[in-house]
């Protein structure tokens, strides 16, 4: 429990989402090909780009909520869609959270996650089952508060938030859309993985990689 996530980190976190998403964008682009207007990968990456940029040439110490309201406002501003504002909202609503100024515990980044996705669910009004990203960060959080209070290790923790992440993504198949564009097709959602749930997989998955190799500073 003793493991600190410091900001640098937390930056090498959203670069290996960025590079993550921008290596699937053509994939994003197929999955709201399907059930939505074909811009989520386009509107990923421009976002992504961004971001790339604001976190490079950014190597300045600063706290993480600040960090934080940084990545959101170039999410907000940089993506565009439906996601921008949503993803935006998540790491605004984050940043809100407590922290040991520029470092979190794992209770800490915890509860940063659940600030997010208590943000993005006021914000954007679908809960779980709509077939949108919250079908992959609701049970993502909901695996990590549970890990974490069994006292589990970071690796183990995020390895539970991965876990429950990727089900949440592949459970999106299953099931109609009832919120964002996906929903005007109705029944004819069903059958397709809802691009944003993937593109929010890509965040715990990318959490689990980054937050856990030894010898992390
Ligand atoms: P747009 O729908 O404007 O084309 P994008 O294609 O970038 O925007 O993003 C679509 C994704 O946004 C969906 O796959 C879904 O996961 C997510 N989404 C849409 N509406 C909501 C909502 N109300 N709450 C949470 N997520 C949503
Ligand atoms: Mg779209």
């Amino acid at each position: 429990m003793g493991q600190e996530i410091t900001v640098t980190q937390l930056r090498r976190w959203l670069l290996a989402y960025a590079a993550r998403i921008i290596e699937n964008e053509d994939h994003l682009t197929e999955l709201d090909t399907a059930i939505g207007d074909a811009d989520h990968g386009v509107n990923m990456r421009r976002g992504m780009g961004k971001l790339q940029e604001r976190l490079q040439d950014e190597e300045q110490t600063e706290d993480i909520g600040s960090f934080l309201r940084s990545v959101a406002m170039t999410l907000i501003s940089g993506v565009g869609g439906a996601a921008g504002p949503l993803y935006g909202t998540f790491f605004l609503r984050a940043a809100t959270s407590p922290t040991n100024g520029s470092s979190v515990d794992l209770a800490q980044l915890t509860q940063m996650f659940r600030f997010g996705l208590d943000g993005l669910q006021q914000r954007g009004k679908a809960q779980t089952d709509d077939k949108t990203m919250i079908d992959t960060i609701q049970p993502a959080v909901e695996a990590m508060e549970a890990a974490l209070a069994t006292q589990q290790s970071t690796a183990v923790v995020l390895a539970a938030a991965r876990q429950a992440a990727h089900l949440g993504m592949k459970h999106t198949i299953e099931i109609e859309a009832r919120k964002g564009r996906a929903s005007y097709l109705g029944p004819h959602s069903i059958g397709h993985q809802d691009p944003g749930a993937t593109s929010a997989y890509f965040l715990f998955e990318t959490a689990a990689e980054v937050f856990t190799k030894t010898g992390a500073d």
